[in-house]
């Protein structure tokens, strides 16, 4: 693989970055995850701006402008030959003098990572029963409260989601859901939260503690344009226990049942028809949207 790092293309093996770098110290940067479909670099721009904004919030100086930070992102795709491709853009505070002072740095490291992406077997909307669901537990730990470290940045501090996902493991499912310190829904530890209930389609509200992720803006605008009625709503456990279908987003997965809850089925135990037609859509949507990679 050929890595963009720091305004240079050089071979994977060629690719390291200073054990003095900050981010490695002290988990001082911030990063995205985007996603390429069939030569299209999909909501290339709101990624883009979303990860200039954690940078803005942690007062990281980016060396290029977006429009350059576009151009690395496409030109990383070219030169590795990719037209379906996870891609792993990085920024962090640079090498500097030990201690956190972010004085002691001063150049921000860019690295932009690209994979090769398959199809996910539980985002497999094209199988006659569906995409297959996954069980997730309710963390004992609470998400980052927004006025410690807002879970709006998208850092390279992801341990609050690291130790909530070591817990999941402990019990042997997908993933944890994390609760705010109020004891209401936000995310799980990499995507955002969605419930269907009477027919309308909720998603907990941005200040309760979440990343507003760019694949839960998407599903909110599509869910909109078929008619289904949508909210941003605080929700608590009682929601998602009761609720008719449940769903987790993330530009990686897409859309992804959740079926059990703190070992409760949740619905049919299978993905809900409002999943199975959003997770469709979706697709669709994905392949008709975005920056081509090559000018044709
Ligand atoms: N929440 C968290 C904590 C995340 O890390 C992510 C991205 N992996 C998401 C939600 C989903 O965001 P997006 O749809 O922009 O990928």
């Amino acid at each position: 693989m050929i890595i963009y790092l720091n305004g240079r293309f050089v071979p994977e093996e060629e690719a390291s970055v200073s054990v003095f770098d900050h981010g490695f110290l002290y988990g001082d940067g911030v990063f995205e995850g985007i996603k390429a479909y069939d030569g299209r670099v999909f909501a290339l721009d709101e990624h883009v701006d979303r990860f200039f904004e954690s940078a803005t919030s942690l007062q990281i100086v980016l060396p290029l402008s977006r429009d350059e930070m576009k151009e690395a992102i496409l030109e990383t795709l070219r030169r590795n030959k990719l037209k379906n491709a996870y891609i792993r853009p990085v920024a962090s505070r640079g090498p500097g003098a030990l201690g956190l002072d972010p004085r002691n740095c001063s150049r921000a490291t860019i690295v932009i990572i690209v994979a090769a992406d398959t199809q996910h077997p539980e985002t497999d909307h094209g199988s006659s029963t569906g995409p297959k669901g996954i069980k997730v537990i309710t963390s004992a730990l609470r998400r980052n409260r927004p006025d410690t470290l807002s879970p709006k940045i998208k850092s390279t501090n992801y341990l609050n989601n690291i130790l909530a996902k070591l817990q999941a493991n402990a019990a042997g499912v997908q993933d944890a859901i994390l609760l705010n310190t109020e004891g209401f829904v936000c995310e799980l530890t990499g995507n955002n939260l969605f419930v269907v209930k009477n027919r309308r389609l909720l998603t907990p509200p941005l200040w309760h503690g979440v990343l507003d992720g760019v694949t839960r803006r998407t599903v909110l605008k599509i869910a909109a344009e078929v008619g289904i009625e949508t909210a941003e709503e605080p929700l608590t456990l009682h929601d998602l226990y009761t609720s008719a279908e449940c769903f987790c987003t993330a530009t990686r997965i897409e859309i992804v049942p959740i079926v059990a809850v703190d070992g409760r089925q949740i619905g049919s135990g299978e993905a809900g028809p409002m999943t199975r037609q959003l997770g469709e859509r979706f697709l669709e949507y994905t392949r008709h949207h975005g920056t081509p990679i090559n000018n044709e």
